[in-house]
């Protein structure tokens, strides 16, 4: 008896690629932006939504709080050191501490979305992407009682569900210039001076994590500890380092 394969160039074949097209335009259409993660092409060619502000600015943010055992030790630091910065928090976690996010707005630093919770977004789920965006920047407007203007996705993956989820919910995605790898287990504070330092310029904008959550575990105080010397040196190139919100980037959408 012969047998029918189905071979690809057979009707099968082209049956099965013509059914799988929509999905591969679907798949790309979700993943492609995301290619903004790619540090350097971002700076070239989105330098908006790298976060490029002016040029005698750094614009310093945390992300992945707020978190009980860790973010008070930045918020004494940053008092220490007389520096405000952004805080891209997860609302789950506002939710979960609700006092702890408020007091974080009283000394002065500016609140963001970094979503709900820690997902990344393999599988488009635009409907998931702006219930959760919403969500996350409803509960901080809740606990904070002012509304948040900048968002970056978990892991920094900007799909385009999510892009549009935060175009919807009034929200600005800003992704880095620069970063310190300082969730990785072998991250030292000189390692992640040096890294932050190697691509950071006038008008950058700093990521670094005031949480282990979704980080190597206590890679956090590394990150504290090698802020006094990174700010330093910050300040000995003549750049002062704050919020996002003071960072010159233009109000549109
Ligand atoms: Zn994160």
């Amino acid at each position: 008896m012969r047998r029918r394969t189905g071979a690809p160039g057979g009707r099968a074949g082209r049956v099965t690629a013509a059914a799988l097209a929509p999905v591969a335009a679907v798949a790309a259409a979700h993943i492609v932006p995301a290619a903004t993660w790619l540090p350097r092409f971002r700076v070239r060619c989105f330098p908006r939504l790298a976060g490029t502000g002016r040029p005698d600015h750094i614009a310093l943010t945390f992300d992945d709080g707020p978190d009980p055992v860790c973010t008070p030790h930045f918020l004494d630091e940053l008092d220490r050191l007389a520096v405000h910065a952004t805080f891209f928090v997860l609302g789950e976690r506002v939710a979960r501490h609700p006092e702890l996010t408020r007091h974080i707005a009283q000394r002065g630093h500016e609140l963001a979305v970094h979503g709900w919770t820690h997902s990344r977004p393999w599988l488009p789920t635009p409907g998931r992407d702006l219930r959760e965006t919403a969500r996350a920047a409803g509960v901080l407007y809740d606990t904070t009682g002012r509304r948040p203007y900048w968002y970056r996705p978990p892991y920094g993956i900007l799909t385009s569900g999510r892009w549009a989820a935060a175009r919807r919910v009034g929200l600005r995605p800003v992704l880095w210039t620069a970063w310190g790898r300082d969730w990785t287990p072998d991250a030292t504070p000189a390692s992640v001076r040096t890294t932050v330092l190697a691509d950071l310029r006038g008008g950058g904008t700093v990521l670094l994590h005031d949480s282990d959550h979704a980080s190597s575990p206590g890679s956090w105080r590394v990150t504290l500890a090698a802020l006094p010397v990174l700010i330093g040196i910050c300040h000995d190139r003549g750049w002062t380092v704050g919020p996002l919100a003071e960072h010159g980037l233009d109000r549109r959408p």
